[in-house]
């Protein structure tokens, strides 16, 4: 079979590792091959890192791709999918990268296939600049669930920057026929919950970031709580604010690091929630651009956000070259607008 190849430009708007995760997902599940070259050219390090590296060898392994450049530090990559095969991996990202985003990665193409999947992910659970398990836990593949498929999540370790060694379960009763998702608005807010995670590290690190949200917040008893987790997972902090409504819950995540206070720790996740809780917008930043993907394979849909990032903006444009789909960014306030997505 002749298949024409996509060119990607990896330093396409902010020239992240979404453009070629994007790519990965979607070659997946069109069958469409691609080649990407400037990998990862707007950061520190480009090319392929570790984490990156096992998303590729991930999606390869699942649809049994041919690929060329599949190696660290690689800035050009050439990636020909075969049909999807559903069933049983385990991927490992020998280091602290990111086991989420590769699970992001290969998701889309499972959560359609025509039989069950079950994935085992070893490495990072809870990194700086990736969703942190707990948000997708809470906040997306609850709404992916909502379109169709049954997602199911199970942490049995955590794996803190720069350590890894977390590991967690990803089990997908696909639906081959997503259904499209509509979020124009939060509904009633229903719960609101601050939680300090530490682990080998003093517990007053969480008494005083939790001191800090019932300062700014105002949240109390019930919605602050503390988690001490085994000393052998450290060292680790985060803290998570989840503001559950309605329709849709968002978590808003900061981490804890060498040299940084835990009043400061507090600060980073008191202002992302503070700026949700000043709209009425129902999706924040992060969930925006990662709902894009499957609302897109969903053939429809629409949510309202806010500070639309730059992020969000190229997995649009990438998500265009792979599917016939339309996207409009609807004005509704200043900075808050309505993403709609239509076949
Ligand atoms: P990239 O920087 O291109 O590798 O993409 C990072 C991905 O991680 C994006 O989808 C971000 O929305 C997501 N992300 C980064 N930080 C967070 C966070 N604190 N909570 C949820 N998602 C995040």
């Amino acid at each position: 079979m002749t298949q024409t190849l996509i060119q990607l430009d990896g330093s396409l708007g902010e020239g992240g590792g979404q453009i070629l995760r994007t790519a990965l997902s979607l070659s997946m599940v069109t069958g469409q091959a691609f080649r990407i070259e400037k990998i990862r050219a707007g950061r520190e390090k480009p090319g392929l890192l570790r984490q990156h590296l096992t998303a590729v060898n991930a999606a390869a392994e699942i649809c049994g791709a041919t690929v060329e450049g599949a190696a660290i530090s690689s800035r050009e990559l050439t990636f020909s999918p075969g049909p999807v095969k559903a069933g049983q991996y385990t991927f490992t990202v020998g280091s602290a990268g990111s086991t989420t985003l590769v699970l992001q990665t290969v998701l889309p193409a499972l959560m359609i296939a025509k039989e069950p999947s079950s994935l085992t992910l070893e490495g990072g659970t809870h990194n700086p600049h990736a969703p942190p398990l707990d948000f997708l836990e809470k906040a997306f593949v609850p709404l992916v669930n909502r379109m169709g498929p049954t997602i199911h999540l199970n942490l049995e370790r955590a794996g803190f920057y720069p350590a890894g060694g977390g590991r967690f379960f990803a089990n997908i009763e696909p639906e081959p026929k997503l259904t499209p998702l509509h979020l124009p608005a939060r509904g009633a807010l229903k719960r609101q919950l601050a939680k300090a995670v530490v682990a080998a590290l003093p517990g007053d690190i969480a008494k005083r970031e939790l001191a800090q949200i019932e300062k700014r917040l105002g949240w109390t008893g019930e919605q602050l709580q503390i988690r001490q987790l085994p000393q052998e997972w450290g060292p680790g902090n985060i803290l998570t604010l989840e503001i559950e409504s309605e329709n849709v819950t968002e978590v808003f995540t900061s981490f804890g690091m060498k040299g940084v206070s835990a009043e400061a720790v507090a600060e980073q996740a008191f202002g992302e929630a503070r700026r949700y809780l000043a709209c009425d917008a129902p999706v924040g930043p992060h969930l925006a651009d990662q709902l894009l993907l499957p609302i897109a394979l969903a053939g429809g849909g629409s949510f309202v956000t806010y500070d639309l990032t730059e992020h969000a903006r190229t997995n649009i444009q990438v998500i265009q070259r792979f599917l016939l789909v339309r996207f409009e960014v609807i004005e509704r306030k200043p900075e808050v607008c309505e993403v709609k997505i239509s076949a």
